[in-house]
């Protein structure tokens, strides 16, 4: 039988042959996933009808406690969530923490964020202000939960995270949720929605599963549901252009590809302390996840006279990785997720190596460890260089999901900050400097083409939280090429699924709006 979806309150199994989802190191096939025959129109309207009065009868802070309640479930079958990672995403257990535990983590987070806003069933956003000459008409802000559903789509390389960072600050807002995970990787996400809506911690209606293939989803969208979406551009572009979404100007959301940077200062020489936090920085995002994070750098923007001595101490540290089967207790780095994203990745490699050479990839004879070649999904981790920043266009336009990274020198800072925008919008650049003039001008230069910006120097080296992790108090998100999109960043996240709305009338009246909403946080 095909992996069950949940809808209308029901545990059902689409029809058909379905696709097959498969371990990457074994090659073995696991379960097989079908959406046809699934109502998705239905689905919608029970979400909306049901799950929606049901969460909006409850304010900020009750929705609050609901978050810490599926946060305790989780962490109680944390173990059966691991050994699924690594069976169906061919996850070593600190790849597969980054995922399990940091949606535990968010979710804690925003139940413990959330808290604070009380019994209010709306939110204040800023001050009552005078419309007139004298101030007897006045108007305030006020954000409200949309009276829709929320459609989460995700991508195939965070099957929980993906799913519980956007189900946070949804269901905080009153919004219920349809799930959608990406269909390769969807076995963890389909085990948590079970423990959840078994755990009946959430109002009926509140949490819907579609496992499988989109078909006509966003077909029944209307104007007031929100469709948060994270996945690689092409996807997002049709959705962009889907004629419901159009017709109904409905809310997205768009996560997307990004060609994230980390940036050496032209003060940082090798052997300084920031030259080394650089070296451990770069190793561990081209291995962490086989490179399969939207945050994972891959580009490498150093000053020319620095790019041999970083070539070589980043492969002697890649040369360190064990990759291979995660059973093996040795063993670092595993598979990418599938043979697809293998084919890709390689396709991809063999078009940044037109433009590029290899420090490193392990070379002809590399093989992973107690795994089959033929039948598992690996890719060695793989360092490229190019000489000239501009002519190697494929390096800032070219997402290579996987364990990738190009070394690309400047000659100095200004041509570093404009190398670094090259990707036309990115999620995250980190700068690694000990010149504080230099960090705060890339920080204010580079912040409108990155949504983060990581400053990493000597002072900060073992309490920095890491280039590629999206911590639930800043935003993630990026303009352009990025999708455009903004999430967490603490109770900012909440926006997306609030209708903001001026009510303007006498002062009296708007003073007593302004007491019982709670002040949305900051
Ligand atoms: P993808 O192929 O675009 O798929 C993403 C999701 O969209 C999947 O759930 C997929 O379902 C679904 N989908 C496909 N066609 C659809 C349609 N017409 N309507 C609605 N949903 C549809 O991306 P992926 O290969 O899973 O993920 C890799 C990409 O995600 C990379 O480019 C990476 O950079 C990006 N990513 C970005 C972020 C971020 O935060 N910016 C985070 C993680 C990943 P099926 O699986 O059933 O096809």
């Amino acid at each position: 039988m095909n992996l069950q979806s949940f809808v209308d309150g029901k545990w059902v199994a689409g029809s058909g042959t379905g696709r097959t989802l498969f371990d990457p190191v074994l090659g073995t096939e696991l379960e097989r996933a079908s959406s046809v025959g699934i109502d998705l129109g239905a689905a919608l309207k029970y979400a909306r009808d049901v799950g929606g009065p049901a969460l909006r009868a409850l304010s900020y802070g009750e929705r609050a406690g609901l978050l810490t309640k599926i946060a305790d479930v989780l962490m109680s079958k944390r173990e059966t969530y691991f050994e699924i990672a690594l069976a169906n995403s061919g996850s070593p257990r600190s790849d597969a923490a980054i995922d399990i535990d940091g949606a535990i983590f968010t979710l804690k987070y925003y139940g413990r964020a959330a808290a604070a806003l009380g019994n209010a069933r709306y939110l204040v956003d800023g001050e009552m202000v005078k419309l007139g000459r004298d101030d007897l008409f006045q108007s305030l802000h006020i954000g409200v939960p949309l009276r829709g559903a929320a459609i989460l789509v995700n991508a195939f390389n965070f099957p929980s995270w993906g799913l519980w960072e956007k189900a946070a600050p949804a269901l905080i807002s009153g919004m219920p949720i349809l799930a959608k995970p990406a269909t390769a990787t969807c076995l963890l996400t389909q085990r948590m929605v079970c423990d959840v809506v078994r755990s009946g911690i959430l109002p009926q209606g509140a949490l819907s599963l579609l496992c499988g293939e989109a078909r006509d989803l966003l077909d029944h969208v209307g104007p007031w549901d929100v469709v948060a979406f994270t996945g690689s551009a092409d996807t997002a572009a049709q959705i962009r252009r889907h004629p419901s979404v159009v017709r109904h100007s409905t809310r997205l959301n768009i996560e997307a590809d990004s060609l994230n940077c980390a940036l050496l200062g032209p003060d940082a020489t090798p052997g300084s302390a920031e030259f080394e936090l650089l070296i451990r920085e770069v190793a561990r995002e081209m291995t962490q996840k086989a490179g399969q994070k939207c945050t994972a750098i891959r580009r490498v923007l150093l000053p020319r006279a620095s790019l041999n001595a970083a070539a070589e101490a980043i492969s002697a540290q890649l040369a360190r990785t064990v990759v291979g089967n995660p059973r093996t207790e040795s063993v670092r780095m595993g598979p990418v997720v599938s043979k697809d994203q293998q084919r890709s990745v390689n396709e991809g490699l063999n078009l940044l190596k037109q433009q590029t050479r290899v420090i490193f990839d392990g070379g002809p004879d590399f093989q992973p460890v107690d795994a089959d070649p033929a039948t598992s999904a690996f890719v060695p981790p793989t360092l490229l260089a190019c000489d000239d920043a501009f002519a190697a266009r494929a390096v800032h336009e070219l997402e290579v999901f996987g364990p990738v990274a190009t070394l690309v020198p400047y000659t100095d800072a200004d041509q570093a900050l404009e190398i670094a925008r090259l990707s036309q919008g990115s999620l995250v650049t980190s700068i690694f400097s000990a010149d504080a003039d230099f960090s705060q001008r890339a920080a204010i230069e580079l912040a409108a083409s990155h949504g983060r910006v990581h400053c990493v120097s000597s002072a900060v080296g073992d309490a920095q939280t890491g280039h590629g992790n999206a911590m639930p108090m800043s935003l993630h998100g990026g303009p352009g090429r990025a999708g455009g999109g903004a999430e967490l960043g603490g109770l900012r996240a909440l926006r997306f699924y609030h209708q903001i709305s001026a009510v303007q009338g006498a002062r009296e009246r708007v003073r007593e709006l302004t007491a019982a909403g709670a002040r949305w946080v900051p």
